[in-house]
């Protein structure tokens, strides 16, 4: 019930109608900190609700990043990406398992551009670094000791 509370007061901080299916991606979303996809809200969400569409679930999403309350993340080409619009962070993607990790974001980066004189007025930053989390720099590190074994 508190979580509910919490995605109701989210919604309404952002002037969004808190309709069930907004609330239930919302609390998924503050539940799940993972920038999940479309289809892993759906998958989750369809098992209480079995009348949610994987179409209301995008449409909700739509209308969540309309209001800033949700950011669409465009790091993984095969999938779209959400991320509650909590405090301004970077991310990490791994090509490899398709995590999503949220990284601190020096204030240094949002400042430089403000403080030089291109009259640029910076509203966000959209950072994200790319390559290989430490589980799957792992697993390749096992995988070649094991193709070392293979061939003794
Ligand atoms: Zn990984
Ligand atoms: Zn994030």
């Amino acid at each position: 019930m508190e979580k509910m509370r919490r995605a109701t007061e989210y919604l309404q901080m952002h002037g969004v109608r808190p309709s069930a299916q907004r609330i239930a991606v919302t609390r998924f979303m503050i539940d799940n900190p993972v920038h999940p996809s479309a289809e892993v809200i759906y998958d989750a969400l369809v098992k209480e609700m079995p009348t949610l569409s994987l179409a209301t679930v995008y449409n909700t999403l739509r209308v969540l990043v309309g209001t800033g309350a949700v950011t669409m993340l465009n790091v993984d080409s095969r999938n779209a990406r959400y991320d509650l619009a909590l405090t301004p962070h970077a991310h990490f993607f791994c090509r490899k398992c398709g995590s999503l990790f949220d990284v601190p974001l020096r204030d240094e980066i949002a400042v430089s551009l403000s403080s030089d004189d291109s009259g640029f007025s910076v509203e966000g930053v959209d950072l994200c670094f790319k390559g290989l989390c430490g589980d799957c720099s792992s697993s390749r590190k096992e995988m070649s000791l094991t193709d070392i074994n293979d061939q003794n």
